[in-house]
């Protein structure tokens, strides 16, 4: 067995070329143990990973994320309500036995992210576009849909094979299900940045349709699901640099706004009437949209920071914390 590095990942190489190739010619045709059956469409697929594996990565990465993010909410209340909103879908999920859990981050910039063990965030900044509890579900929802989907799983699959096969990389093709396991644990330790890779344009569309399921099997109004494609397609339009980490991991189109609208009238239409929760979650969220003008001045400022325009991002700065200190001295 020798060990080498390649693409920041050491190696260890277990087998000739030529072995090699036999193997990746295999699992190229599907038929390594690694395949496995998507739970939410019941087909067989190209997973080379284990659900262990997916909840490892999740505990090995998701604080990082959330410390990056400023760390959970300091409103403790407000972190009950969103995990009251997103548990309230699990039993209606398709993988409901993984560990979910559900948070806000006080980071301003516009976002919601899962790790592929049920890790799920909304940032502050989305939090305050929300207009009621039916919307927050459906963006939890729609996480939710990426993590029974196993989409994380499903690219980090994909990438695997492609290093494996340009790189010419080894690997150690066990039996039952050990297939391509050195490099999965090598790849564990990638970290943050590979994990929240982007999804693609058919990754979207499935989460939406399968967060519109959960969020209506949990009794709220298909309106909520309209809304946030409202809000997202909005915001889409304005290319605001707030939410350009959102739109570069979860592609927006007109096309996703326009399914909700017709899935809304056609499949889900029993579910129209049904609640929203509006007043619920301006109640649950008062704490933080008194905030809000301080942090559209974060918001401005990371965007001049962005165009590199640090005397007007330092201004904008400096009137989010004046805010900031008026409405909550205890905050900074
Ligand atoms: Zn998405």
């Amino acid at each position: 067995m020798t060990t080498f590095t390649t693409h920041g990942l050491t190696i260890q190489q277990f087998y000739s070329r030529r072995e090699f190739l036999k193997v990746s010619a295999l699992a190229s045709a599907g038929f390594l143990a690694g395949c496995s059956v998507n739970p939410v469409t019941g087909k067989k697929q190209m997973i080379l990973v284990s659900e262990d594996w997916e909840i490892q990565v999740d505990r090995q990465n998701s604080p990082h994320q959330f410390s990056t993010d400023y760390g959970t909410l300091q409103d403790e209340a407000l972190n009950r309500y969103i995990q009251r909103v997103g548990a309230l879908m699990v039993p209606h999920t398709h993988r409901p036995q993984m560990p979910y859990s559900f948070q806000g981050v006080n980071a301003t910039y516009i976002n919601a992210y899962a790790f592929p063990g049920g890790s799920i965030a909304a940032t502050r900044g989305i939090l305050l576009s929300l207009e009621s509890e039916a919307a927050l579900s459906a963006l939890l929802g729609h996480e939710l849909g990426h993590v029974n989907a196993r989409h994380t799983a499903q690219q980090m699959s994909k990438g695997m094979l492609t290093q494996a096969v340009v790189g010419g990389i080894s690997v150690y093709a066990g039996t039952k299900g050990e297939s391509y396991g050195q490099l999965a644990a090598q790849l564990g330790m990638l970290g943050t940045g590979a994990l929240l890779a982007s999804y693609s344009r058919d990754n979207e569309r499935e989460a939406d349709y399968l967060g519109m399921t959960y969020m209506v099997k949990s009794g709220y109004g298909t309106e909520g699901f309209v809304q946030l494609m409202d809000m997202l397609n909005g915001l889409h339009k304005g290319n605001a640099n707030a939410v350009s980490l959102l739109f570069s991991t979860h592609p927006m189109s007109q096309e996703r706004h326009d399914t909700a609208v017709s899935l809304q009238d056609s499949e889900f239409s029993h579910a129209r009437g049904m609640p929203l929760n509006r007043e619920r979650y301006m109640d649950n969220t008062a704490g933080l949209r008194k905030l809000k003008p301080a942090i559209l001045h974060f918001q401005q400022a990371e965007e001049s920071m962005a165009k590199e325009s640090y005397d007007k991002a330092e201004t904008s700065f400096q009137q989010g914390l004046k805010i900031a200190r008026r409405i909550m001295p205890a905050w900074l």
